[in-house]
């Protein structure tokens, strides 16, 4: 792993062109950034995997993501603060009660206060935080199409494509080769759904992350010299419901989570 030792060296990994896909104004802030370990080198998505191998751990530290998390959720709940949650809860088909959004993540109930605040007898995941704020700030309340696009074919993907690959569909394709009931698990800790679709997949189940955003995980077994593969697909409407950087967190924090259940199952 190579070091880096000023800021400038990151900024001469960068493409210069200010694109902010980054959430950043520019190359030069966003290796700032990454210099003071607010932000890891692979949120920007232009870089070549092997930069990212080269530099990645150069100069975060292991908790870099989960900093990088909270920063963004403080701010996502200050725009919360400043909505009317009436109003949102309309337009995306949820509920308001009591000063509260409720909505269903993967099935199960949360709520959501005034201030951003996110609450539920389940389990909540970091990763599922960002996502879910952001879907109530923008999400536009279309109903989902019915047919599947990849990755790729949504606002955004393509410059993207690489690194969700890499950190989310080969990583739950590994579980899948390894760990057989993860699809059992996707069904009853996610609430999925398997279905018979027109992509002529082992195994397709759906599940919905958040209520106007379902996504379908394929899984084609092995067979006579041909090796597994694994691919995630989204609703037509999705980019009208969910940003893309938030899709690829949520899909991270889906392939992390069976990461770690497979593990304690022994995978
Ligand atoms: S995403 Fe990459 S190329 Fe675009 S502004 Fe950020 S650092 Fe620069």
């Amino acid at each position: 792993m190579s070091q880096i030792n000023n800021p400038m060296e990151i900024f001469k990994l960068l493409n210069g062109s200010n694109c902010r896909d980054c959430n950043e104004q520019t190359c030069l802030a966003f290796a700032v950034a990454v210099f003071k370990e607010k932000k890891p080198i692979h949120a920007c998505p232009h870089l070549e995997k092997e930069v990212i191998d080269k530099y990645g751990g150069a100069v975060e530290k292991p908790n870099t993501v989960d900093e990088y998390k909270s920063e963004a959720i403080e701010e996502l709940k200050q725009k919360i603060s400043s909505i009317d949650l009436s109003q949102a809860a309309k337009r995306l088909g949820a509920e308001f009660s009591k000063g509260k959004l409720n909505i269903k993540i993967f099935g199960k109930d949360f709520s959501v206060d005034s201030g951003g605040n996110l609450s539920s007898e389940a389990h909540i995941n970091a990763y599922m935080v960002v996502p879910a704020l952001n879907y109530i700030l923008n999400g536009s309340g279309k109903t989902p199409r019915g047919d599947w696009i990849t990755f790729r074919e949504l606002n955004g993907g393509p410059s993207r494509y690489a690194h969700f690959q890499q950190r989310c569909e080969k990583p739950l394709k590994r579980v899948a080769d390894t760990y057989t009931d993860l699809f059992k698990d996707m069904l009853e800790i996610f609430d999925g759904k398997q279905i018979d679709s027109h992509i002529d997949a082992d195994i397709s189940i759906v599940l919905h992350p958040l209520p106007l955003f379902p996504i379908m995980v394929c899984y084609w077994q092995p067979e006579e010299g041909l090796e597994s593969s694994l691919h995630i697909y989204f609703d037509s409407a999705s980019d009208d419901n969910l940003d893309i950087e938030s899709n690829y967190t949520m899909n991270e924090g889906i392939a992390l989570m069976f990461e770690k259940i497979a593990l304690r199952h022994g995978a």
